[in-house]
């Protein structure tokens, strides 16, 4: 397999495409989604992401009329959705792998999961806070930060794993974080946020893509900041048409995200959903002609479980 970073070097400046995709629900049938991204193979995206989440608390009403409170994990399936990506659409799965909710065993036997599927990429993340929480915590046993993980990863990749003895045989996975235009909402300032990126970047992580951002200068001073702090890896944006004038108040809310005036003056000015889907086409047809032009190694869609718009943008740029 590919590391994300080779398909960047190998396209010799010109951009690339590529997508996040999110498991079903538990009991879903998993050729909805795949059907939902088909279109977008025309597009070839070298690599497709696939988001990892942890166990959420709910409540459950026993039969006899007791509240339980129970572990369950809504959406499992990340390692099982890469390895039928590969075989149906014969591009490179990135898994998402996360700190929140897992041991660092847990998440080693994982790690091997993917190497004997020969996955050699893998986005490395913290994982938000339980929702019933409000803070993020650690499982016992498993990692506070991002960087943290970072090494791990990083540690295997020298054959060296968590209780083993003697140095084993290494994996070979190219690295990616996250990383956040609009400072990452636990972040006391935006100094040490970058500080935070940096040391994940030093540990080992060889790429970054970014939270969703609507407005381009936001990733333009966000680049121009990490290189001024020694960041060279590429920076890949992340990027969501808008699709729902709910999603004005949501996704800033969930993503800590501003919208541009012009942006939200444009679609709260629309009647129905769909028109607002169509502006957000055209925002984001607008966005990625101004990244292509800044030479932005790859074009990366949160897609979301829908296509249809992504793909309309797609269109006009590939
Ligand atoms: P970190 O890099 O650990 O940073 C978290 C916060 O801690 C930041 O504020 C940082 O500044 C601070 N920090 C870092 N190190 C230190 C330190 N040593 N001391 C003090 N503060 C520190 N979530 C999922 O659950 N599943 C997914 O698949 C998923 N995919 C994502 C994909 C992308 C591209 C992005 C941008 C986010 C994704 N998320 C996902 C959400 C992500 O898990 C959250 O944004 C999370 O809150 C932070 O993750 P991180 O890896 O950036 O954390």
């Amino acid at each position: 397999m590919t590391k994300v970073t080779d398909f960047i070097s190998r396209s010799e400046g010109k951009t690339l495409f590529s997508i996040e995709i999110i498991p079903p629900v538990k009991g879903q049938n998993i050729n909805e989604l795949f059907n939902s991204i088909e279109p977008l193979m025309e597009f070839k995206p070298p690599f497709v992401d696939v988001t990892y989440h942890r166990e959420e608390l709910i409540d459950r009403v026993n039969p006899n009329g007791v509240i339980e409170r129970i572990p369950v994990r809504k959406r499992p399936g990340t390692v099982g959705i890469c390895a039928r990506l590969m075989e149906r659409f014969h591009v490179d799965a990135v898994p998402h792998v996360i700190c929140g909710g897992f041991t660092k065993d847990e998440t080693e036997d994982v790690l091997f999961d993917l190497h004997y599927l020969g996955i050699d990429n893998v986005l490395v993340l913290r994982g938000d806070p339980e929702k019933s929480a409000g803070i993020f915590k650690a499982k016992n046993g498993g990692h506070t930060y991002a960087s943290e993980l970072v090494t791990q990863v990083s540690n295997m990749n020298k054959g060296i794993l968590l209780n083993a003895e003697t140095e084993t045989h290494p994996t070979d996975f190219c690295i990616g974080v996250a990383g956040y235009p609009e400072k990452h909402i636990d972040a006391t300032n935006f100094d040490t946020d970058y500080e935070h990126l940096r040391k994940k970047v030093e540990l080992g992580a060889n790429y970054i893509v970014t939270q969703m951002f609507f407005d381009n200068q936001k990733y333009f001073t966000f680049v121009e900041r990490c290189r001024a702090e020694g960041i060279t890896v590429p920076i890949i944006p992340g990027l969501k048409p808008l699709a729902t004038k709910k999603q004005l108040t949501i996704l800033a809310d969930i993503f800590h995200l501003e919208f541009p005036e012009d942006l939200k003056k444009e679609a709260l000015s629309r009647a129905t959903d769909k028109e607002v889907r169509q502006v957000g086409i055209e925002w984001g047809v607008q966005q990625c002609k101004e990244l292509l032009a800044y030479g932005v190694p790859v074009l990366h869609f949160y897609t979301m479980g829908k296509s249809d718009n992504v793909g309309q943008i797609a269109k006009e740029i590939f």
